[in-house]
């Protein structure tokens, strides 16, 4: 017999899972992005040990049809695209069909979901291996469970933060999806307690107030620039408004969370002088553009993406800030219903 064997599924699941799944909050965002994918108008994240005991995200999208849950925690199975072409313009958050069988593999999983006209299904899965499957009672949307998470993967467990970090991690992530969109009614529950409620009612700086305070929130002012291909959105705080790290700056490209260094250097070149020496504004962009102007299949968890005419994007970056904050303009906007 020859050295070379294609590896079981599982197994190659648990290796994907290592890309895609770091730490409790990557769980998080792929489940939230799911959701999201699926039109939920409302999301509810519960966890308990910053999700290290468990992780449920509940939904009120789409849902799943029967005939499909179980095709869903296959790998490489997705309904968001299907062709080459498909690829160069992605409109979801998902699309790698990665996220389901890879959390799976290293974790309990237990999941209904119903469509507004079949009856629900309920499955579990630990390990990738399905335990239960059948038909479940079940309000149209999804629910999830994730318990156990990295217990046949001890060496991922170890280098997980204390408690606190990775709770912080799972905030974090909750709070850029839901700056995201503001349109979607956002609760995240850690132990019983309450970090985030979010209304839903399309009010960007409402979302700013729940997450960074209200009294930051009123000192924030709107932006809004264009050009050919980009169009830029979204509030930056008045120049005296300002944290000692970068990470109050949110990037959003067409509604994903990304992370990339050169836009938020424009975003910092726009306050010119304004800013103290190691200070950073409080800011959320959204850039919309065309899907074919961005690559997001860059790496697995898709913070990474890369941007075809980059120096065009930064230079509307840093213009429509720099000509937001000159002094006569200075005053934010009004902060309506908080
Ligand atoms: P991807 O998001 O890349 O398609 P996933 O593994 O995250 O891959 O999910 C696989 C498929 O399961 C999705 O394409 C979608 O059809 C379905 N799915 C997953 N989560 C949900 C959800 N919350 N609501 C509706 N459908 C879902
Ligand atoms: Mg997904």
């Amino acid at each position: 017999m020859g050295k070379i064997h294609e590896l079981a599924p599982n197994l190659a699941d648990q290796i994907a899972a290592g890309e895609v799944v770091e730490r409790p909050a990557s769980v998080v965002k792929e489940l939230v992005e799911n959701a999201i994918d699926a039109h939920a108008t409302t999301i509810d994240i519960v966890v308990e040990e910053a999700g290290l005991k468990s992780i449920q995200v509940m939904d009120n999208g789409d849902g799943i049809p029967a005939d499909e849950v179980k095709l869903a925690f296959k790998r490489h199975a997705t309904s968001k695209i299907s062709a080459r072409e498909d690829l160069f313009k992605v409109q979801t958050l998902g699309f790698r069909g990665e996220a389901l069988p890879s959390i799976a593999s290293i974790a309990d999983v237990q999941l209904t979901t119903a469509t507004a006209d079949q009856p629900g299904t309920a499955i579990h899965l630990k390990g990738g291996t399905v335990l239960e499957f059948g038909v479940s009672a079940s309000r149209p949307g999804t629910t999830i469970t994730v318990t156990e998470l990295f217990y046949n993967t001890p060496a991922r467990l170890k280098y997980l933060g204390s408690l606190a970090t990775e709770l912080a991690a799972v905030s974090d992530i909750v709070n850029r999806l839901a700056l995201g969109h503001p349109e979607i009614a956002f609760s995240l529950t850690n132990n019983g307690h309450q970090l985030l409620q979010t209304a839903g009612n399309g009010n960007l700086q409402q979302v700013i107030g729940a997450i960074y305070g209200v009294q930051s929130a009123r000192q924030m002012l709107a932006i809004t620039g264009e050009d050919h291909d980009f169009k830029v959105t979204g509030f930056v705080s008045l120049p005296k408004l300002t944290r000692a790290a970068r990470k109050y700056i949110s990037l959003l490209i067409n509604g994903r969370y990304i992370k990339n260094f050169q836009l938020t250097k424009a975003l910092i070149k726009g306050y010119g002088s304004k800013l103290m020496i190691g200070r950073y504004p409080i800011a959320v962009l959204n850039i919309e553009l065309n899907p074919l102007l961005v690559d997001v299949n860059v790496h697995p968890t898709k913070q990474e993406v890369r941007i075809s005419k980059e120096e065009q994007l930064t230079h509307l970056i840093e213009t429509t800030i720099a000509n937001r904050l000159t002094t006569e303009n200075l005053i934010p906007d009004a902060l309506e219903n908080l």
